[in-house]
């Protein structure tokens, strides 16, 4: 027997459990079946008192005698005890007790067989959960041995299981007996995953031993030294393909060579009015090096609000202008393209190139115009929308696509960004986000791209005092508010727009808007409105009414969340905002402590919140670090569930490691997998074969991440 053999042939199995182990567990070959771990262990080296069982516990065991067993029909009456027509009963009930008390053991089914086990005066182990029925104590079916039968090792492993499985007689007992069969067939001919020298220097148990002891463990020590391996192991082995794909994809794709830094560089770089901060400046240069590299650049860069990924943006574009292509940046949001399209004009007019915006309500005739200086190149840069992957948008030699808050754009919209490229060749990529991914998340989703991180806030960023804020204190907020504006500051405030209930929201936006025109009312105050279901018109209308500082207030949906930049702005007021996720707030709260010398995030959330969502505020209350938040929020949610990671689906499933608690293992393996890599790029070296073949395995090929961005 081998890994690769079909489950149905393992003794115990068959055709008709095969397919159902295959269609409830996933589990086709012995491999899988010694590779599907319990997700959990039952101790069976203690037994409890009847007196100290609780219907809340988990599972436990009893040891007691049987006192009387009672059979009963359907209809709740009691049959004789010397029952003979079995099928008449519907249940069997034996009340057992050991010193301290009395319970009652319950079975629906088996009925026959075990009346003639509980003979009463014979002493048990029953093993199951308790639970209270019509005041009693009970367990229903629980497991029943014989006192001295000694249970299978100290800690017995739970595998997963499913109504379907059990119906067709593959329980616990069953699962523990299957694996078990499975180890001793293929333990013998089992090869090792590792390499020799990590499991010395790692200290890392044999995979033997970690197999067994995963489905058997003889004590709690030796259960975790198995699990510290296998966690060890499958984050190896995912680190290793992506780190392979990525390999082979940066010597594969043939890129733009621009070895050139450009005067354009050089003279928007020496106008700046500001010094670039040692992150800033370090990206650049890895981004300089990859688009110089003859391959092609496919780089995500992270930075947390306000941490200066624009200006990044625009040096890229220009070593792309310098070296005689074009660049285009593309937002997901117009608001956010207008803003881009202002602040790089801004930045461009010392180096004399031609910048242009292209949203969905350009019009025709600009349109036409933008259309002719792509393809005759006149345009250096185009900002926009998604607008600017249609078809009929022809670049001459599109260089540099840089992609701005990368999760809102769907995987297709990114591929064609992918076929603009210049005489077939790709355009290097800049993905941009803001979304504070937790390092080991990124590893693993983005493990083929490249990651830049801009880790350093620019010089002038003020700290953000953030407050949790019931609805008693509305008018003190209002009031507050009043104080700023005197002060000749701004205020956000931002309404949730949830998609669900779009129509109750903006009900409630439409209120609050209304209160705060009452509370700020003109001639003194001026409140701008801006939301989904204006025209465009009307959004630049008021959104350019609070940029210029027209407008004191500026109540909102979230379209405000990502990249607008008003200084001048000092308090931003979340309602509900026990609605929002944690990034979505530290997103917002961005927005401002970008001039003033003392800025306020204010959290109005209602009566009721949730135990989680008090957690967020909290927590969110607690630090202003994005990447601190991002790795709490994974804790207290669990990676998939990550905001702004729209690939919640892992590149491949984990089935004993977690992202969100194993991130030191994970960095750690990946370092060797490097390490192997940089020796043997393409695994061709005999000792590698073992790797080389882990990885031909299912799982991971034919997931091709490399065009992700
Ligand atoms: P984000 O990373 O959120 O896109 P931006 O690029 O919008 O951040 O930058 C936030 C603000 O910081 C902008 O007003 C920008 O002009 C300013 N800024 C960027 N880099 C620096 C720097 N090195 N020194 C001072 N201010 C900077
Ligand atoms: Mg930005």
């Amino acid at each position: 027997m081998v890994l690769e053999t079909g489950i149905q042939y393992l003794p115990g199995v068959g055709p008709k459990r095969a397919q159902l182990l295959q269609s409830e567990l996933g589990v086709a070959t012995v491999g899988d079946l010694i590779r599907l771990y319990p997700f959990r262990y039952i101790d069976r080296s203690s037994i409890v008192r009847i007196a100290d069982v609780h219907p809340d516990l988990a599972q436990v065991q009893v040891r007691a005698t049987v006192l009387k067993v009672r059979l009963y029909a359907k209809n709740g009456a009691e049959l004789p005890p010397d029952q003979l027509k079995y099928n008449m009963v519907n249940r069997l009930s034996a009340l057992v007790a050991d010193d301290s008390g009395e319970m009652e053991m319950v079975f629906f089914k088996g009925v026959k067989w075990m009346h003639s086990r509980l003979v009463p005066g014979s002493t048990f182990i029953f093993f199951g959960k308790p639970s209270v029925f019509n005041n009693r104590l009970n367990m229903v079916h629980p497991e029943v041995d014989a006192p001295d039968s000694g249970t299978t090792g100290v800690l017995t492993g739970v595998y997963p299981s499913t109504e379907k499985l059990k119906n067709a007689g593959i329980t616990g007992k069953v699962m523990l007996k299957l694996v078990g069969t499975a180890l001793q067939e293929i333990l013998p001919v089992l090869q090792e995953t590792l390499p020799d020298y990590v499991l010395r220097e790692k200290g890392l148990v044999p995979l033997t031993y970690a197999l067994r002891q995963i489905h058997f463990p003889t004590d709690q020590d030796a259960l975790a030294k198995a699990s510290y391996r296998l966690k060890f192991e499958e984050l190896f082995l995912l680190q290793l393909s992506l780190l392979k794909q990525k390999y082979v994809r940066s010597h594969n794709t043939v890129g733009l060579n621009m070895p050139a830094v450009g005067e354009a560089f050089n003279a928007c770089y020496h106008a700046l009015p500001y010094e670039l901060t040692g992150a800033q400046k370090r990206v650049i240069r890895e981004i300089r090096e990859d688009m110089r590299s003859g391959h092609q650049m496919n780089r995500l860069l992270q930075g947390d609000v306000g941490s200066g990924k624009t200006m990044v943006a625009v040096l890229s574009a220009l070593i792309a202008v310098g070296n005689g292509y074009q660049a285009c940046l593309m937002a997901p949001t117009e608001v956010l393209a207008n803003q881009h399209f202002a602040n790089v004009s801004k930045y461009l007019k010392p180096t004399g190139v031609r910048v242009a915006l292209l949203t969905g309500s350009t019009g025709v005739k600009d349109r036409r115009e933008i259309h002719a200086g792509l393809q005759d190149g006149s345009i250096g840069v185009l900002i926009g929308t998604h607008a600017l992957i249609e078809d009929t948008v022809q670049f001459k030699a599109l260089g540099l696509a840089i992609v701005d808050e990368q999760h809102r754009f769907g995987v297709d919209q990114r591929a064609r960004l992918w076929n603009k490229g210049w005489q077939g060749v790709p355009p290097h990529v800049l993905v941009m986000t803001a979304t504070p991914i937790p390092r080991t998340l990124a590893m693993t989703l983005y493990g083929d791209l490249d990651v830049s991180v801009i880790d350093e806030m620019p010089p002038g960023r003020k700290p953000v005092t953030t407050l949790c804020v019931g609805e008693e204190k509305r008018h003190a907020m209002h009031n507050f508010i009043r104080d700023e504006i005197a002060k000749g500051r701004q205020a956000f405030i931002v309404y949730p727009l949830i998609f669900e209930s779009e129509k109750l929201d903006y009900k409630n936006l439409e209120l609050g808007y209304e209160e705060i025109v009452r509370t700020f009312p003109l001639p003194d105050y001026k409140v701008a409105i801006v939301h989904g279901q204006q025209t465009s018109q009307e959004k630049a209308f008021n959104m350019d009414a609070f940029v210029a500082g027209r407008a004191h207030i500026l109540v909102s949906t979230t379209v405000i969340e990502v990249g607008v930049d008003v200084p001048n702005a000092s308090v931003m007021v979340i309602e509900s905002a026990e609605r929002f996720g944690l990034s979505q707030l530290h997103q917002l709260r961005g927005r401002v402590g970008r001039g003033a010398e003392r800025s306020y995030c204010i959290l109005m959330h209602g009566t009721k919140v949730s135990k989680e969502s008090r957690k967020r505020l909290d927590l969110l209350c607690a630090t202003e670090n994005g990447f601190e938040l991002a790795e709490e929020d994974m804790k207290m949610r669990g990676p998939g569930d990550l905001e702004g990671t729209q690939q919640s689906g892992l590149p491949i499933s984990l089935n004993i490691a977690s992202l969100a608690k194993d991130g030191l293992i994970l960095s750690d393996a990946r370092g060797y997998a490097q390490h192997i890599l940089e020796l043997d790029p393409t695994l061709e070296k005999p000792g590698n074969a073992v790797l080389a073949a882990e990885l031909r395995k299912d799982k991971y090929v034919s997931k091709d991440y490399s065009q992700i961005s």
